[in-house]
């Protein structure tokens, strides 16, 4: 079976052939830590967590997320709230990993922090500005996009188009307005490191591109993070990377996650709907929000909403229910081959999903105990893939009665005792078991296809 991804750099599924099959090199841009991380943030993190871990099965994966810890938002998130940025960095990045954790997102083989490479920008940029690719202008050094005759090639827009965006910073010390910051000065009172230049602080887009030929190499295999970095930050990360390279490719699979929106509405601070992780994992498991993230394919859209998280809520109620009382494989058993192929053709989450309830409902239908085992099995390596329904069962339906005191076998009962009495016209018994239900938290919903429950959160 071949592997195959959609390469935002040619615009088409391709066959995955890494360059060495011994080593697979993957980055994915990680968080600014000057907050909490969002719903939002945690997408890439648990897209490309599945992805190394379908990766790992074939091969040697080294794979980086970096920690942005040099940015001019947390300089001035530190200002705001009076603290050092030491303290910002140290507290979110914390924060960040801890939720991360719930999530079940598994350790990058190198997490590495911005302020641990300044040498290794420093040379980069040095190497830029011999080659003719840089230039240093009035404290600053830009990187000359005239410079690079591919520019624009992985978002597919021509430079005068790109220059035309409101989004690239006019200055006049720039020859050309869409020359990007290499590096910037830093008055006496912002963050600083000595430089040949003077005193400054790096610009974003280089971070990413040293800390990568540090740890990776001068050509990487994978490269991940959401569409929003298409541009300008993953197209700078080609021309500085191609050009301090000496044209070699910088990135072979280019992944793009799609965007989550909240209620249909992109997450802004303005609207006010931005959803912390924090907050959500006081209201669910990690991992009802780890599955309700994997539900749509990673390139789509993702739409948020309480229907989307009761709704995992209740696949995974169906996983460990059907996992329940059969014992666990005490040797290794592979994934089904179904959920293989689902995640192969670009990682296919919902079908992955799909193939797994499959499986559930062959093992609800059969009464052959071995039979049942041997897909309990099947089940547990398939779920694992996607890093899901690990746990004992008990542990979980313990988890869940935690918040109602319901599981829902107990639920579905209380349903089907409510259904009766409606039938038998005891409207009075009927509306007792709803309100005996909603005070447990669980809302029930009556429509042309039956009633369906949901617990609050
Ligand atoms: P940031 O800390 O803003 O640099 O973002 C970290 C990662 O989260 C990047 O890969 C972003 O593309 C991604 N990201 C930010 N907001 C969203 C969103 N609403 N949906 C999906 N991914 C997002
Ligand atoms: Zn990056």
């Amino acid at each position: 079976m071949n592997i195959e991804f959609y390469n935002t750099l040619t615009r088409r599924k391709e066959r995955f052939v890494p360059q060495d099959p011994s080593r697979v090199t993957m980055y994915v841009c990680g968080p600014t830590v000057y907050n909490f991380a969002h719903i939002g943030n945690a997408r890439p993190a648990v897209v490309f967590d599945v992805l190394a871990r379908l990766l790992r099965r074939s091969y040697r994966l080294v794979y980086a997320r970096n920690i942005t810890d040099v940015d001019d938002k947390i300089n001035a998130a530190a200002r705001e709230r009076g603290e050092s940025i030491g303290e910002i960095t140290r507290r979110f990045t914390q924060a960040y990993l801890e939720d991360m954790q719930a999530l079940g997102v598994q350790a990058p083989d190198v997490a590495p922090l911005v302020t641990e490479h300044i040498p290794d920008i420093i040379d980069m940029i040095t190497r830029l500005i011999g080659s003719g690719h840089a230039y240093e202008a009035d404290g600053h050094v830009l990187f000359s996009v005239a410079s690079y005759p591919d520019y624009g090639a992985l978002s597919g827009r021509e430079t005068s188009e790109l220059l035309a965006g409101a989004r690239v910073e006019v200055a006049t010390y720039k020859r050309d307005p869409g020359d990007f910051v290499l590096w910037k000065p830093s008055d006496t009172d912002t963050v600083g490191w000595d430089s040949p230049w003077g005193r400054g602080r790096p610009g974003w887009h280089i971070e990413c591109s040293s800390m990568i030929e540090r740890h990776l190499g001068e050509t990487i295999d994978i490269h991940g993070g959401g569409q929003d970095l298409i541009f300008p930050h993953h197209e700078n990360e080609i021309a500085q990377g191609t050009c301090a390279h000496g044209g070699r490719t910088y990135c072979r699979y280019w992944l793009h996650n799609g965007f989550l929106n909240v209620d249909a509405e992109k997450m802004s601070k303005s609207l006010g709907n931005v959803l912390l992780l924090r907050d959500l994992l006081n209201e669910a498991p990690g991992e009802v929000i780890r599955l309700a993230l994997l539900s749509a394919r990673y390139r789509e859209p993702l739409d948020w909403n309480d229907a989307l998280l009761a709704d995992s809520r209740r696949k995974l109620d169906r996983l460990y229910g059907a996992l329940r009382g059969l014992p666990v494989a005490d040797h290794p058993v592979d994934p089904p081959e179904a959920v293989l192929a689902a995640l192969y053709d670009d990682l296919n989450t919902p079908r992955a999903l799909a193939e797994l309830f499959a499986l559930v409902r062959e093992l609800n239908t059969s009464d052959d105990q071995a039979r049942r085992a041997s897909l309990a099995g099947a089940l547990r390596a398939g779920a694992d893939l996607l890093g899901i329904a690990q746990q004992d069962p008990e542990a979980w339906f313990a988890g869940v009665q935690g918040d109602s005191g319901l599981t829902e076998q107990d639920i579905e009962a209380r349903l089907q005792a409510r259904a009766q009495a409606r039938s038998a016209r005891d409207f009075a018994e009927a509306d007792r078991i709803r309100d005996e239900l909603a005070a447990l938290g669980i809302t029930i919903e009556d429509g042309a296809d039956g009633t369906r429950w949901r617990r609050a959160g």
